[in-house]
């Protein structure tokens, strides 16, 4: 029913003419220009089935390029620069970051022409393979310049994240339920009994346990993996959950991506397969890379992709010690750095969250650029080292058929209901403050 409304609601806003006016309000009220950042991880064809909202398919991603081709002026993050200083000073990291450096004005005004725009860059978290084989023949296809954060622990290995881990465990075991028992962060005994006894049910346990494993510390999260392992390896395969998505568009059989060899979305794909379109492993059952190679990752770096650090292994640096913390951000510049030969100068925060004290770490280590998971988008004078971003996924551009949506996803990039959302947001603490003050 929400699906419905929300597709309703973008149908009227789009084709009524209340977007244009949005966008129109919101670039005048910007100082200079905006920056709309958007943030995907995986484009491959699990991506109606995908329970975190982290993919795209191939087709929706290809409608999605071409609108913002169509109605932005695209830019690579390598092209948000910070300005010069004012008087001819040296341009710094800590000045405030503008789209309208690369026109070389001295002056922190920008230039009046570049007044009112509004760009947009596309970026991408984690350095999934698919990166390489399904989004960058569609970027070169609309000549989209891209950014993708790689965590350099992961790259080119069988390792996976624990949440593909975890989405793997669950998929693949026929087990009804799963007991699970577990410390919370303030150290407090927790005990519950997740159902899996049907596809429904097991999307509802795996958005339960990762919020849990995003929660707790990082030694508790790779406790809560084994415990789960040891319950359900070895009850695979007998269950299949979910079906193919209707209407991914494959590759004819025995053709290739730009790797040469099938991509994954293929590999795992079999009509009723309960791993279909999650490419965590392969017809056989066995793990498979799911992250990109260092060879991959230069070849997106020739292609005009901006490689950027996404740390080392993905820890969220609120959850490790600062030692550990500073760790990841300047071991995974020096080694991508090295691998691909040049400075990198863009990072971003895996899981998003950010302190003060981050902001200095990556701005000593030199990186000139962070990203955040915080949603919303830059204007004018912005913070180079907290840039917001706006998650796409594929269930925020379909309509309620699963078909692409043009005026959903135009509603999204414009962040239409991020707006109302944060001010019912202010509406409800507002009524709160107020009976609270009665
Ligand atoms: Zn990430």
């Amino acid at each position: 029913m929400k699906r419905y409304v929300r597709w309703i609601l973008a149908v009227i806003v789009y084709y009524g003419g209340a977007l244009a006016f949005f966008r129109w309000w919101k670039t005048r009220r910007a100082e200079g220009s905006r920056l709309i950042v958007l943030r995907y991880h995986k484009v491959n064809s699990g991506a109606l089935t995908d329970p975190f909202h982290l993919s795209v398919s191939p087709r929706v991603f290809e409608k999605q390029m071409e609108y913002v081709k169509r109605n932005y002026s695209v830019i690579a993050c390598a092209e948000i620069a910070p300005p010069p200083l004012c008087g001819g000073g040296v341009a710094s990291s800590a000045a405030k970051g503008s789209l309208l450096a690369m026109t070389g004005d001295c002056h922190c005004e920008p230039p009046k022409e570049a007044k009112q725009s509004t760009t947009l860059a596309v970026t991408f978290d984690d350095g999934y393979l698919d990166n390489y084989t399904e989004a960058l023949p569609i970027l070169k296809k609309f000549k989209i310049p891209a950014a993708v954060f790689v965590s350099t622990g992961l790259i080119g290995k069988e390792k996976v994240f624990w949440w593909d881990e975890l989405e793997r465990l669950v998929h693949q075991s026929n087990k009804p339920h799963v007991e699970l028992s577990w410390k919370e962060p303030d150290g407090l005994p927790q005990r519950a009994i997740f159902d899996m006894a049907s596809p429904v049910a097991k999307v509802a346990a795996l958005v339960e346990l990762e919020a849990v494993c995003n929660r707790v510390t990082d030694a508790e999260q790779k406790n809560i993996l084994t415990i789960l392992k040891n319950q359900l390896n070895g009850e695979t395969r007998r269950h299949p959950i979910v079906s193919n998505v209707a209407g991914a568009p494959r590759r004819p059989r025995g053709t290739a991506g730009p790797s040469g060899r099938p991509p994954l979305s293929q590999a795992a794909s079999r009509p009723g397969d309960c791993r279909a379109g999650c490419p965590a492993y392969d017809n056989n059952g066995e793990d498979v890379r799911m992250t990109l190679s260092w060879e991959e990752a230069k070849e997106l770096s020739d292609s005009g992709v901006t490689i950027g650090s996404h740390g080392a292994n993905h820890v969220l640096l609120t959850k490790v010690s600062r030692e550990k913390a500073l760790e990841e951000i300047v071991e995974s510049k020096r080694i991508i750095d090295k691998r691909l030969g040049g400075a990198v100068k863009h990072f971003a925060f895996p899981g998003g969250q950010i302190e003060d004290w981050m902001i200095e770490a990556v701005r000593s280590a030199g990186y000139e650029f962070a990203f955040s998971t915080v949603p919303g988008e830059n204007s004018g004078n912005f913070d180079p080292l907290r840039i917001c971003r706006r998650a796409i996924h594929e269930k925020i551009s379909v309509n309620p058929r699963g078909k692409f949506s043009k005026a959903m996803f135009a509603c999204a990039v414009e962040g239409v209901f991020e707006t109302v959302a944060s001010n019912k947001k202010q509406v409800t603490s507002r009524k709160r403050r107020a009976k609270d003050s009665v």
